[in-house]
């Protein structure tokens, strides 16, 4: 049965199906790997409650400040910063859930290293959520469990994706004091299916299997960090993808080649943001704050999300900042990715073809675009120049 979002809307938060009380909604992958709601005829009552509780019908409205605070920083545990996308603002903020006897929710990779939400109760285990994984989580019935521990009194910390986020507001109903959630400030979700495609033709060549993937990779350093990508492997040996060689980073980073439809007009990226705290790169930040091992930027965007991060200062090194300088180094901030127009047709022919082979060939770019991107830089810098010395 038809959904009453247009596909293109739709970001797969899940919290339809959760929601439903009759479990006949089931979220089912498209041809391009997407997860999208299917509804079963027989089982639907009619009640409304999927459309009533999906966050792109409406946003929940809670208290946020219309000019979050801005900080950068980053953990003084050097472990943690090194494995961490980032600067490790994330594990400080959630390792004091777990000393609390709290829970802490976010993305892991699961046994076909694809990822999904979970819920972990220890420190050993806010290892498996920590870092970036550059594909869509799967949230799978998360958000009903989570509730049913936030009334139980349990203290948690939510982690997910700014539109993820805004779904499980839409599924509580409420906010609770004993819940922080924390988003990241996201350039567009990849498809399970390409990333998929591009491992297992790792694993293949490699002729092993693949143990864990870390993305962000900082053996060169935090800037050189988004195209370095270390594969472990079951057999304890581990390969490094860098640069051009990085080929699914390429396809994602330049040419946005497997993108969700809906990341291309996102509707959880402005201000008043969704989550509690808002975590990022901080790209862009003056050389006194960039030793190029990661920093973060924290956006604290309530009260109780000051509260959360006033508890950490002690673990981590951190400055206040102008939110002015979030612009120009994180275009992500407040703009949405523009999807590949060739991306449905990269993913369906995935299929029959070779991945490497795909992403090269979909990556070209025109001749009649490089000089027009060439003479756009000139443009621009010419600006700046003019603009200085005015
Ligand atoms: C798909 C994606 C796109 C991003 N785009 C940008 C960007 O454009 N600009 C920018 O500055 N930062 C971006 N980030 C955020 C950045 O990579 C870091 O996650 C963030 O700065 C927090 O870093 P950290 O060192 O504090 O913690 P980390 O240890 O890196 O913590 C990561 C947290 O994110 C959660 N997480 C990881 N992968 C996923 C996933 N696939 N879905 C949902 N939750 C997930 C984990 O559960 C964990 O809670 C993106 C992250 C993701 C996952």
């Amino acid at each position: 049965m038809e959904i009453w979002l247009e596909k293109k809307d739709c970001t797969g938060c899940g919290v339809c199906m959760n929601i439903c009380p009759k479990n006949a909604i089931e979220m089912i992958e498209d041809d391009c790997g997407f997860k999208y709601p299917h509804i079963n005829k027989e089982k639907c009552i009619n009640c409304g409650l999927c459309k009533k509780t999906c966050p792109i019908v409406e946003k929940a409205i809670n208290e946020r400040f219309n000019e979050p605070k801005v900080f950068a920083g980053w953990s003084k545990n050097k472990e943690t910063r090194y494995t961490s996308t980032s600067g490790g603002i994330f594990t400080e903020l959630a390792k004091q859930f777990i000393e609390k006897d709290g829970f802490v929710v976010g993305a892991s990779y699961n046994k076909e290293n694809l990822v999904e939400h979970k819920i972990v109760t220890n420190l050993e285990d806010l290892n498996d959520l920590k870092q970036s994984k550059y594909l869509q989580s799967d949230t799978k019935f998360v958000y009903k469990e989570t509730k049913e521990y936030l009334n139980l009194g349990k203290p948690i910390a939510f982690c997910g994706s700014p539109c993820q986020i805004a779904g499980l507001y839409k599924y509580l109903k409420k906010d609770y004091d004993n819940l922080l959630t924390i988003e990241f400030i996201c350039r567009g979700m990849n498809s399970p299916k390409a990333y998929k495609a591009w491992i297992s033709e790792i694993e293949k060549k490699e002729n092993k299997k693949i143990k864990k993937v870390w993305f962000k990779y900082k053996t060169n350093g935090w800037k050189a960090s988004p195209k370095c990508t270390r594969i472990d492997f079951e057999d304890s040996s581990f390969k490094v993808y860098n640069g051009k060689d990085n080929l699914y980073m390429s396809g994602y980073l330049g040419p946005n080649l497997y993108i969700r439809r809906s990341c291309g007009d996102c509707h959880f990226n402005s201000l008043p943001r969704q989550a509690d705290i808002t975590l990022a790169d901080f790209w862009g930040i003056n050389k006194d704050l960039d030793d190029d091992k990661g920093t973060s930027l924290i956006l604290i965007n309530s009260k109780k999300g000051m509260d959360y991060f006033n508890n950490i200062k002690d673990n981590i090194t951190c400055e206040e900042r102008d939110i002015n300088e979030i612009y120009k180094g994180n275009v992500c901030f407040n703009k949405s990715v523009k999807i590949n127009k060739k991306s449905e047709e990269f993913l369906i022919n995935l299929n029959d073809n070779n991945f490497s082979t795909m992403v090269v060939k979909y990556s070209k770019v025109p001749f009649k675009d490089k000089v027009y991107n060439t003479l756009r830089k000139v443009k621009n810098k010419c600006v700046r120049i003019y603009e200085k010395k005015k």
